[in-house]
């Protein structure tokens, strides 16, 4: 197997952080998350998952046909999606006491083979599909650089160490590879289960849930774009530029933004001008993405970007335009 002292590196780490995350705290996190439109445990449950990181699991998932669950599981045992404050997962850049270091906790030398395990700073170039054996260095989001630090970097990595190490045949192997440790295993795959169901409640439990949806290369659309949005991706890859990104939110997912960039208080959530969120964040219910008819660009995030370069010159060929101007990132009908 490979980098198996390496992996064995791992193991132990995360055995001492699993050990290290009270459950009380955690069952006390989830249940707090109160949505008053939401009222069941599922709902409750992925609204435990920031829709960034929720985004970046499904997106990796798909990418290595790997179960997003199982990633979001690893994702919430390592470093409750990026929010833990133990070393090595914040503040940012620090390695904890065996040099495990970012969201999804990957040693120094398992990201990069000839890195030591503690070397602080192992950001870099992918390592080639196939090439694992040189490390699991990858570029999720395109940017150039793999960086353990960077979550769609990080999540990517991931799923693809589970796809080298057995998976999806066999994820109760891969997982075992990732972090040698039963008591970690267990709790990856619960936490894993409770997101897939939460993740699959009955349609009629969620605003939009009828909106007749396919996925794009990553990207989930109303399928009333997908054709025009599977063109327009083939075109800018055609000039040398691969854009990814997340179009379609439910309702759950909607209200978890307002919380994070407008506030918790009901006001806040349901009625607050999206002016006043930071960044702007549209009324659950008033988001083009809860319709799937928005997408917003990864890598998009200024006008100098070739992200938006490329789309400025050609996005409305394909029906699509930036009609937020503070928002850059954010293309829609
Ligand atoms: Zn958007």
């Amino acid at each position: 197997m490979t980098g198996r002292s390496r992996v064995v590196a791992a193991g132990l780490i995360a055995v001492a952080i699993a050990v290290a995350v009270p459950m009380a705290t955690i069952i006390v996190a989830v249940a707090g998350t109160r949505d008053p439109n939401q009222a069941t445990g599922n709902s409750v449950a992925i609204a435990d998952i920031p829709a960034d990181f929720l985004s970046l699991y499904q997106e990796a998932g798909l990418a290595w046909d790997i179960d997003w669950a199982v990633l979001a599981g690893i994702g919430k045992v390592e470093c409750d999606h990026g929010r833990s404050q133990l070393e090595g997962c914040n503040p940012p850049r620090t390695v904890n006491v065996a040099g495990a270091r970012g969201p999804m906790q990957f040693l120094g030398s398992t990201w990069r083979a000839g890195a030591g395990q503690f070397d602080p700073d192992v950001a870099g170039p992918a390592v080639a599909a196939g090439a694992e054996a040189r490390g699991f260095a990858t570029d999720g989001n395109g940017n150039g650089l793999a960086d353990p630090w960077e979550p769609a970097d990080a999540i990517h990595a991931a799923a693809r160490y589970l796809r080298t190490h057995g998976a999806p045949e066999d994820y109760a192997g891969a997982i075992w590879a990732y972090n040698h440790s039963d008591t970690y295993r267990s709790e990856v795959l619960r936490w894993a289960g409770t997101y897939r169901s939460a993740a699959n409640p009955a349609p009629a439990s969620v605003a939009g849930a009828d909106v007749p949806l396919a996925t794009v290369r990553g990207i989930t659309v109303h399928t009333r774009i997908a054709a025009p949005l599977e063109a327009m991706l083939a075109a800018a890859e055609a000039d040398g530029l691969v854009l990814s990104g997340s179009g379609y939110r439910s309702h759950a997912q909607q209200i978890e933004l307002r919380r994070a960039h407008c506030g918790t208080s009901d006001y806040a959530i349901y009625r607050m001008p999206a002016s006043q969120c930071s960044p702007p964040t549209a009324r659950p219910g008033a988001s083009l993405h809860e319709q799937g008819l928005a997408i917003d660009f990864t890598n998009c995030s200024s006008h100098p970007t070739a992200c938006w370069q490329w789309l400025n010159a050609h996005a409305a060929d394909y029906g699509l335009y930036n009609t937020v101007s503070e928002e850059p990132w954010h293309w829609s009908i």
